[in-house]
């Protein structure tokens, strides 16, 4: 009989095909408003359109899902100085990033709190949190806090 702590390999383990992959949960979040502050001069300005981004979160370690926000946010144009920008997603997400913070901060601890190099943290991501991060990416981003930090 196996003890409690026998070794279990993670279901995913040897799978070389994605449809064979659990399938990601989709959770909706919204940063659409009707007005917001413009960054350049601090007028109000309308909304203009929403648009849609995905991010890779954490999964859920209870189903073995990864998790994907679709978060609707909305595109304002300045009428006073034309500028154009994006309702704030920074509680979510860094500019242009494909995966939210909690993501990124995992990922970092995992290397620089671990001791972990990055293939490993790459895999740890997978296996107990349920999202793909490339280890390069991981590196990318633990270099770049390191020059901040610097
Ligand atoms: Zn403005």
């Amino acid at each position: 009989m196996d003890g409690p702590g026998s070794y279990v390999a993670d279901p995913t383990e040897g799978v070389t095909g994605v449809e064979d992959l659990p399938p990601p949960q989709i959770v909706k979040r919204s940063r659409n408003y009707r007005r917001g502050p413009c960054p350049r001069c601090g007028r109000r300005a309308y909304r203009l359109r929403t648009a849609h981004r995905t991010l890779h979160d954490l999964g859920d370690p209870m189903s073995g899902r990864p998790r994907q926000l679709d978060v609707t946010y909305s595109q304002h144009r300045c009428p006073a100085c034309g500028c154009y920008f994006n309702a704030d997603l920074l509680d979510l997400a860094l500019p242009n990033a494909h995966y939210t913070l909690r993501v990124m901060h995992t990922a970092v601890r995992l290397v620089v709190e671990d001791g972990l190099p990055y293939r490993a943290a790459s895999w740890h991501l997978w296996r107990d949190h349920r999202v793909f991060v490339p280890f390069a990416t991981v590196q990318n981003w633990v270099e770049a806090g390191g020059k901040k930090g610097r």
